[in-house]
């Protein structure tokens, strides 16, 4: 058995809409590591009131980065939670360079590193109608698409019978502000992780399981 697999640090890194959190809940489940997702976090915030997620508010509805330094004080605390000392998945960070600079600081004082860094490429031409069709469940957050991965019974969740909505910042207009946030801010993380050697490009178009095979191979490697 490779080793990675007792303890492993990966990044999950792609425009929105490449997959990443659909990917990573399949690794989650074989590898039982945790898949610590700042939008999942920073959603969950807004859901429970707290400053932060007041602050963060306007920013994610306008499909712009929220602020470096709150996304950054969160997986800090986050990393200290137990479930994350035995390896996890950043979902969503770092998202700039300055986040993934942070992020080395937060990793040099545990003793720690980011092992692989797992690059989705998506094309843009696929990106918005994977968005625009995307539905959440309000109460878990699993995730359904109208075409590619329809709820059973239609605006209501699979998993635990939560009603489907769609986030505001899924819409085409939103997303192309999303897109161009990925090119300026995003995509000069992958160049930054290169250097180091440790990433790995996965092919993010066609079916899930393919795309998480591809994944796997990768890891293997
Ligand atoms: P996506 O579908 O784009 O991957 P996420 O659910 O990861 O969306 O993030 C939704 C929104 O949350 C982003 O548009 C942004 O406003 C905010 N956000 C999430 N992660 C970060 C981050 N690391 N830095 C700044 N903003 C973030």
């Amino acid at each position: 058995m490779a080793s990675w697999r007792d303890d492993i640090n990966l990044i999950f890194f792609g425009p929105p809409g490449a997959g990443k959190g659909t990917q990573a809940k399949k690794l989650v489940v074989e590898r039982e590591i945790p898949q610590i997702s700042t939008g999942d976090i920073l959603r969950s915030h807004r859901r429970g009131g707290t400053d932060l997620g007041k602050k963060a508010q306007g920013f994610m509805d306008e499909g712009l980065l929220v602020p470096d330094q709150l996304v950054i004080d969160m997986v800090d605390e986050r990393l200290n939670d137990e479930d994350a000392q035995a390896g996890y998945i950043l979902d969503g960070f770092p998202r700039t360079v300055a986040q993934a600079v942070a992020l080395d600081q937060l990793l040099r004082t545990r003793s720690s590193q980011i092992d692989k860094v797992l690059v989705l490429r998506v094309p843009d031409e696929n990106i918005v109608g994977r968005i625009v069709g995307r539905r959440m469940c309000k109460a878990c957050g699993s995730v359904f698409h109208l075409e590619f991965q329809p709820p059973a019974v239609q605006d209501v969740c699979d998993a635990c019978g939560g009603e489907l909505y769609q986030r505001v910042d899924d819409t085409a207009e939103k997303v192309r502000v999303r897109l161009n946030e990925y090119a300026h801010n995003t995509e000069p993380v992958a160049a930054y992780y290169q250097q180091r050697g440790i990433v790995a490009e996965i092919d993010g178009v066609g079916d899930i399981d393919a795309i998480y095979q591809r994944l796997k191979s990768a890891l293997d490697e």
